[in-house]
């Protein structure tokens, strides 16, 4: 049977089915004040600290709209490829909640600031693109804290009225991966423009996971139920498979779906209903009376685009072409804007193929042992550098300085002192190596005649004495020359 292993579809009674997902994500955007107000953004902040008499929508109150949140929204929509609105609209979504004390929450409904784009994902079976639908901006409500006491209800107000960029995607999304690679390349993008931090711990990036299902070659989408609010990337994974089987399993044995908002509960590992799918009418969204509609300035605009910084796919790009990365080596080096500027450093005076090596395989391995970012790494990128050419140069072997590797991951110390404390300097004295290959043949005569009469095999063996005696200080390429002579 030829399955396309790539696919990712569900198997039901009456076949395979289809996932399509669509995702809303919410992203903070990184700013120090509020979207109407000058209240700090500040995360952390002792509860109801940061709270104006606008977010807390005293009567009269009125906003005034934050230019900075406005440029970053542009941003954010230039970074991915999207139509920008020069007009837009603020309006008011209505509805109640004890940590919403304006009874509305102003948002883009009809005429949002960006529209339609596209973001390139690299998946493992190649690129794949994903429609985005739109960008809006829109405030943050407060936070309700139900955990603090037995019977009563806490209100932060901290977060109310934070700016959010809620960016919707098409449902163009087929499966947990893709959608693991549609948040990173997301935020990925944000993180290189700084537009949002992207930190899911502190919430500054979760997302509404849509999702229904359909019968593999079916050209009708399916009815999709709404997932709220998942703050990490595992968990909307998990969400989306439990949906999408919940969903087979209720069509196959004759039921339908009703759209829904449900939401996913992390212990039980399930999606459970919230509330039936409000529509827009059950907002009643009006533009907002106490903000103009936003006209946007064709030069501000013009001026932003200018000032973009290099975003990940042109990065990946350049890399590829300037130094000859294969695909998969520029993505995982591009993924992060520091990682690709601690390999930009190091390849300035180091080989390009060593440091490629080293930094996707040692040094990724040794932040992900220890769950550190690359700005938090103790060896920093001059010591990387001076790793590598003492390989280069022959100062050490490979095996060598995996040992220097080990004690630098921990200490961040200089290699060249490491080498020398611990006698790792490589033997390249043909005369030291040919008196230490002299004595192992003497003392193997059995093999060296074994090798004589053609058991090949038997070269591994002597090279691999030679590294034995020498502590792993011989120059290899050496002992493999002088080894070649004496068994001619
Ligand atoms: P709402 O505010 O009602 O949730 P939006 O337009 O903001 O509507 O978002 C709808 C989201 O649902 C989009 O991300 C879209 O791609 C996705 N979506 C729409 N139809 C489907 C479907 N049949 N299956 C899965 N996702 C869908
Ligand atoms: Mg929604």
């Amino acid at each position: 049977m030829s399955e396309d292993k790539s696919k990712y579809l569900i198997d039901g009674i009456q076949g395979k089915w289809e996932v399509v997902i669509g995702l809303e994500v919410h992203a903070q955007v990184s700013s120090k004040s509020k979207l109407f107000s000058g209240s700090s953004t500040t995360f952390g902040g002792d509860p109801n600290t940061q709270v104006s008499l606008v977010d807390s929508a005293f009567p009269g109150m009125l906003p005034v709209i934050n230019e900075y949140c406005i440029e970053q929204a542009v941003k954010t929509g230039l970074g991915i490829n999207a139509q920008i609105n020069s007009y837009s609209v603020f309006d008011r979504k209505n509805y109640f909640y004890a940590d919403l004390p304006q009874g509305y929450q102003i948002s883009q409904f009809k005429n949002p600031i960006v529209g339609e784009g596209e973001i390139t994902l690299d998946l493992k079976t190649g690129t794949k693109n994903i429609g985005i639908e739109r960008l809006h901006l829109e405030q943050d409500a407060g936070k309700s804290i139900h955990d603090l006491d037995p019977s009563n209800t806490f209100v932060d107000l901290n977060r109310s009225g934070i700016a959010l960029m809620e960016i919707v995607s098409k449902p163009d999304l087929r499966s947990p991966d893709e959608v693991n690679a549609y948040v990173k390349k997301l935020r990925s993008i944000m993180r290189y423009l700084g537009t949002c931090d992207g930190n899911m711990q502190e919430g500054s990036l979760r997302a509404d996971v849509n999702v229904s299902v359909r019968k593999e070659g079916d050209k009708k989408l399916g009815t999709r139920c709404e997932i709220k609010n998942v703050n990490s990337i595992k968990f909307m994974q998990m969400a989306i498979d439990h949906e999408a089987r919940r969903q087979v399993e209720l069509i196959e044995s004759g039921e339908s779906i009703v759209q829904e908002t449900r939401l996913f509960d992390t212990k039980k590992n399930e999606t459970r209903s919230m509330r039936s799918k409000e529509d827009a009418h059950d907002y009643r969204y009006f533009p907002d009376p106490d903000l103009l509609p936003l006209n946007l300035d064709k030069n501000l605009i013009e001026k932003i685009k200018k000032n973009l910084p290099e975003l990940p796919d042109q990065k990946k790009e350049r890399f590829i072409k300037d130094y000859s990365l294969s695909t998969y080596e520029a993505n995982v080096l591009v993924s992060e804007k520091e990682v690709a500027a601690f390999f930009e450093e190091v390849i300035k005076t180091a080989d390009k193929k060593l440091a490629t090596n080293w930094i996707i395989g040692d040094l990724f391995a040794s932040l992900n042992e220890k769950n550190i970012s690359i700005s938090e790494s103790p060896i920093k990128a001059k010591e990387m550098v001076s790793l590598i050419n003492s390989i280069s140069s022959g100062l050490i072997s490979g095996r060598a300085a995996k040992e220097v590797f080990e004690v630098m991951k921990d200490t961040g110390a200089n290699p060249v002192k490491i080498i020398e404390e611990k006698g790792l300097k490589q033997k390249s004295d043909p005369k030291e190596l040919e008196a230490l290959i002299d004595k192992i043949l003497e003392e193997n005569k059995d093999k060296v005649s074994q090798y004589k009469s053609g058991k090949d095999k038997l070269f591994g063996f002597f090279v691999g004495q030679a590294m034995k005696v020498s502590g792993g200080t011989a120059n290899p390429q050496l002992v493999n020359d002088i080894l070649k002579n004496k068994l001619k």
